[in-house]
């Protein structure tokens, strides 16, 4: 029978019900049987022993004692019994459930689902079933319904589907891939995800979807990453090694071996007839900018132009200086592109975009858009932005544009996170820090310390050192309780008599934030008060101090960015948050700064924290919504997954063998969705 037919051919479903099914998105007998619990009750009876506080749990025992009844409130009422199980004697707590006070006889068996309370040996019930429980059947899914729907009904109407449909259920996954992971047959894990009897069968079936669907997820990806090299008209940059390394070999340090790493496995992309599509990802000061610049370096001297895009103008300025200075002695044109570079000076650089004179162009996202035409470009190089989007490659493509293309972030990604969201994308890792630096001590101060966080901050001060002062907002606002740079600037001005104390926001001009940056730069502001503009990129190594106001309002990677400004030099550096969260994650966050400096186990920690959707902000992180799967507890079957999905749409297998036809079926009805949208 076709799962695809509207969900009113299962009997017993008749307009109605199939009305209210389409509340819930159901529409047809396959998203019914798709439609999954999302927890799962047991009503197993436990042993007293074996349980642990607070968790949930179904005794049985006997009515040991006249209840008691107390009422509070107009309604409210809280029923006490005593029940003896085993040779425990428990108490039962009932609220708002005065009417089972009859039933409770001393001497009725009673089995009560409920919260246990281990200190108390109390149970606060839930669900109440006098005698034995009916039925074997102890595991109850439990479905997220809407408007009129209950629980109960839907567990009716999905069995009777199931009854009814069970048997047109063809597999999926090749039998070969089945046996390699003993994975049961897709038609037991429906039916064992909707009614299991035992966990076992619990386990099998979540096995089973958490497989099938991170291997569909994978295939999307891996066909799609295929497919870009495939049309990448990519070119073998014929470059000259050794040019290279005497380049390198110019530099004021040698690179670490990560860096070495990294570099070499860019050079091949560079090298290969594919196009690159490369993430490098390394923590904040692991020493990107170098790995860039060598990338570039490389790409010139094929007589091709690189672009730098940065997400703020001090931070494209900043790059600008310090590749000017590496390139010194190399006979290359850098420039810089923004917006407020305007008339004169823009149709120059614009000129010399176009006719090829300029080698590398660094600036902000509209770098590769608006008027901006190059000669022959070659590399694009996004820092520090998540995400180079199917627009902006589209922009390009329009352009006659098809470049190698490097994103470098230093919000590290869990891995499981990288292969998923970045699955089409080739991930190198920086994973080591250049020698000679001190961890960061960081510290979490209450307010009510602000007096000693200053008095540190002086004695920093007063062995050369600069700080960062960071608030969450620019100025004083009706809405939020929090502190503001404006104010925090006005204080530390009165405060540090003998220092100068600068103040930069996001509604300052380029041309003042140019200059305050600069000053601080130079030191000639030891203290900068700020927003969070300076979060990103920016490198003052002489500045030791970062201290965060009201550091809850952040999250840890934005933390983490922020502490990274400090501990760029040979000096110990100390990175102050100043909180008093309220909530428990407020704490943690805070708690986890204190331990931690390495931003992998930050960000996996995050990521635990807050959940896969929330890691990159609401909109659109890409991830597709998972039934079964968990990016952050699957990540070993989603590697799996990644492999084999990379294997199929790579073997002549797939595309021919008849038991991948459904597989590769379903694969092609959503590329075609998918090339639609494009
Ligand atoms: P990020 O990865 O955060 O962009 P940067 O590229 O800004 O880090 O590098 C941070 C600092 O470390 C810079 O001052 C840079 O000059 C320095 N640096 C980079 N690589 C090395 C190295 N191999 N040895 C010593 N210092 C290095
Ligand atoms: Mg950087």
């Amino acid at each position: 029978m076709d799962l695809s037919l509207p969900v009113t051919h299962v009997k017993g479903i008749g307009e109605a019900r199939g009305e209210e099914l389409a509340d819930l998105k159901v529409y047809t007998v396959n998203d019914l049987l798709m439609y999954f619990p999302y927890r799962y009750e047991d009503f197993k009876v436990r042993d007293l022993t074996e349980l642990k506080h607070d968790e949930k749990a179904t005794i049985e025992g006997k009515v040991h004692s006249e209840p008691s009844l107390r009422y509070f409130g107009r309604k409210k009422s809280r029923l006490t019994v005593r029940v003896l199980v085993g040779k425990y004697l428990v108490t039962a707590v009932f609220f708002n459930r005065a009417f089972l006070k009859k039933q409770l006889a001393i001497g009725q068996p009673v089995t009560i689902t409920g919260k246990w309370d281990q200190n108390r040996l109390t149970i606060t019930a839930q669900h109440v079933v006098f005698g034995h429980p009916e039925s074997d059947e102890t595991i109850e899914p439990v479905y997220s319904i809407k408007g009129d729907w209950t629980v109960k009904r839907l567990r009716k109407v999905i069995r009777l589907c199931i009854q009814q449909y069970l048997d047109s259920v063809e597999d999926i996954l090749p039998e070969e891939l089945r046996k390699q992971y003993k994975l049961v047959k897709r038609r037991e894990a429906i039916q064992w995800i909707h009614t299991p009897v035992t966990h076992d069968h619990l386990k099998h079936a979540r096995r089973y979807f958490v497989y099938e669907e991170l291997l569909m997820f994978q295939l999307k990806m891996q066909w799609w990453r295929k497919q870009e090299k495939e049309k990448s008209d990519g070119i073998e940059r014929k470059f000259n090694q050794s040019e290279i390394e005497s380049f390198i070999g110019s530099l004021p340090f040698p690179l670490t071996g990560a860096q070495n790493r990294v570099v070499d496995e860019i050079l091949k992309d560079l090298r290969s007839p594919y196009r690159m599509n490369r993430l490098l990802q390394g923590d904040v000061g692991s020493g990107k900018t170098i790995v860039a610049a060598i990338s570039m370096y490389a790409l010139v001297t094929t007589n091709m132009q690189s672009a730098l895009m940065v997400p703020t103008e001090i931070l494209a300025e900043q790059h600008c200086e310090s590749m000017t200075r590496l390139f010194n002695d190399f006979n290359i044109e850098v420039e810089l592109l923004t917006s407020s570079i305007k008339g004169k000076r823009r149709k120059d650089i614009l000129e010399r975009v176009r006719s090829g004179d300029v080698d590398i162009l660094i600036g902000t996202h509209a770098l590769i858009q608006d008027e901006v035409q190059f000669s022959n470009l070659g590399l694009v190089i996004t820092d520090e932005q998540h995400r180079f989007g199917v627009e902006q490659r589209k922009v390009l493509r329009l352009k006659g544009m098809t470049p190698d293309v490097l994103f470098m972030t230093a919000t590290p990604i869990p891995r499981t996170l990288a292969i998923s969201v970045f699955g089409d994308m080739d991930v190198s890792t920086i994973d080591e820090m250049p020698a000679g630096r001190k961890p960061i001590e960081t510290y979490w101060a209450k307010h009510g310390m602000l007096d000693r966080v200053l008095g540190f901050i002086e004695k920093e001060l007063n062995r050369g050192r600069q700080a960062y002062v960071i608030c969450p907002l620019i100025e004083e606002s009706d809405k939020l309780d929090f502190q503001n740079a404006v104010d925090v600037h006005a204080q530390l001005v009165h405060y540090f008599t003998n220092f100068n104390v600068g103040l930069m926001h996001g509604r300052l001009s380029f041309d003042e934030k140019e200059e305050i940056m600069a000053r601080f730069s130079k030191n000639q502001v030891q203290v900068l008060v700020s927003t969070t503009v300076v979060e990103v990129g920016v490198n003052v190594p002489n500045a030791s101090v970062m201290v965060v106001y009201d550091a809850e309002r952040f999250g840890l990677s934005q933390l983490h960015q922020l502490r990274g400004r400090v501990g760029r030099g040979d000096a110990q550096s100390y990175c102050i948050l100043i909180a008093d969260p309220k909530s428990d994650v407020g704490k943690e966050r805070m708690q986890i700064m204190t331990e931690t400096n390495d931003g992998f186990e930050l960000s996996q920690r995050d990521l635990e924290l807050r959940g896969p959707g929330d890691f990159f902000g609401k909109k659109q992180s890409g991830l597709p919504d998972f039934k079964v799967a968990d990016l952050v507890h699957d990540y070993r079957a989603l590697e799996v997954a990644r492999n084999d999905a990379a294997k199929m749409v790579n073997s002549e297998v797939f595309w021919k063998d008849p038991q991948y036809d459904v597989l590769r079926n379903w694969l092609l009805e959503q590329v075609e969705v998918w090339e639609e949208l494009d």
